[in-house]
């Protein structure tokens, strides 16, 4: 797994262009100078993963745009040491960014080869999130809850209340709602009944797919 002084030259690249699309959080665009995103994508793939675009994965689904991936890092406004809860593990890029930035990670996928994979990877770059879990995100994780921020990195229909109820008096949730194209929403919860709600930005992803039984 070779990560050289070209690839470290494409991410300098990456994170100009971040910035030039807005992203203003040092600690986010240190994360993705650092982080071999190469890695994460199929060797096919190489020349082109320092493109600010997603790419296909395994299981039809997508590694998210770097974007993306700085624009719901910065919105939660994550510190070291915080709990996150991840749903779409995917590659494991985005986890990989969160533990730059210092959280523990909990992180679930519903595609056992996606999971598999990330659980194999990340490790070996040197990324250590506290679970990973093979599940259902709309399920979350009650047994770590309460979570400081939670990320979803798929898009929902609708905004799953576990996930709310799993979040901590002042934490924030991120997610993309909407069926083919979604609104960036971000959830605060400011009591144990009250939650404030902005939408973000437009944005596109593969769908949070809605059932008990995760796929093999
Ligand atoms: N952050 C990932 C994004 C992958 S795409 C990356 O950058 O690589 C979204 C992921 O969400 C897919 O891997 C998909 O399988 C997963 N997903 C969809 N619905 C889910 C659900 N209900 N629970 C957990 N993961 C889900």
């Amino acid at each position: 797994m070779v990560d050289n002084h070209k690839h470290q030259g494409n991410r300098n690249k990456l994170v100009k262009i971040l910035v030039e699309k807005g992203i203003k959080d040092k600690k986010v665009l240190d994360a993705i100078a650092s982080i071999p995103r190469h890695l994460f994508l199929d060797s096919s793939f190489e020349n082109f993963a320092y493109q600010d675009n997603a790419f296909p994965i395994q299981s039809d689904q997508t590694i998210s745009q770097p974007f993306i991936v700085a624009y719901q890092s910065e919105r939660l406004e994550i510190k070291p040491k915080e709990k996150i809860l991840e749903i779409g593990t995917g590659s494991g890029y985005q986890t990989a960014v969160l533990l730059e930035l210092g959280a523990r990670v909990f992180t679930i996928e519903r595609q056992k080869t996606l999971y598999l994979k990330a659980k194999n990877l990340l490790p070996k770059l040197g990324y250590t999130p506290e679970k990973i879990i093979f599940g259902d995100g709309y399920i979350g994780m009650e047994e770590e809850a309460p979570f400081d921020k939670i990320i979803v990195t798929a898009g929902a229909e609708h905004l799953p209340k576990k996930l709310l109820a799993q979040l901590k008096i002042g934490g924030k949730l991120i997610i993309p709602l909407g069926k083919t194209e979604q609104i960036m929403t971000l959830y605060t919860r400011n009591g144990t009944k009250e939650f404030s709600k902005e939408e973000l930005i437009d944005c596109r992803f593969v769908p949070m797919l809605k059932n008990t039984s995760t796929q093999e």
